[in-house]
């Protein structure tokens, strides 16, 4: 990867981490919201739920954005975690924070699926 393209992603990825951050940062916007009646009840648990869910993948890609820019710093941007093989140019452009090459990925996915938090611990220990 030529440096044109590093600083090209780095601006990407400082942008998408000041974007994500504020998200995150907004934990406040959950808000529990007291309700007499039993059905608003359900429909304010259910929202709630749902901004969680939401706030739960947000601080995750916030990782995965911070980790990137640490591998912009550290020269191994690109270069897949698991295998440490390139990740396709194609997949960079598209999801520059991406840990993983597009076969790690699937297999990350697939183990997530079967409760293995193998990659999950690599990304741990990456941070
Ligand atoms: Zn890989």
């Amino acid at each position: 990867m030529t440096s044109n393209e590093i600083s090209k992603y780095k601006k990407i990825l400082e942008n998408k981490q000041d974007e994500l951050e504020r998200i995150v940062c907004n934990r406040d916007a959950i808000t529990i919201e007291k309700s007499a009646d039993a059905l608003d009840e359900v429909q304010h648990a259910a929202e709630r739920e749902l901004a969680i869910r939401n706030l739960d993948r947000e601080s995750n890609l916030l990782r995965n954005v911070r980790l990137a820019l640490g591998r912009i710093e550290d020269g191994s941007f690109g270069v897949c975690l698991h295998c440490e093989e390139e990740i396709s140019p194609k997949r960079v452009a598209a999801v520059p924070w991406a840990p993983f090459c597009i076969q790690c990925q699937e297999q990350a996915d697939k183990n997530q699926e079967d409760g293995n938090e193998m990659f999950e611990d690599m990304l741990v220990n990456a941070a």
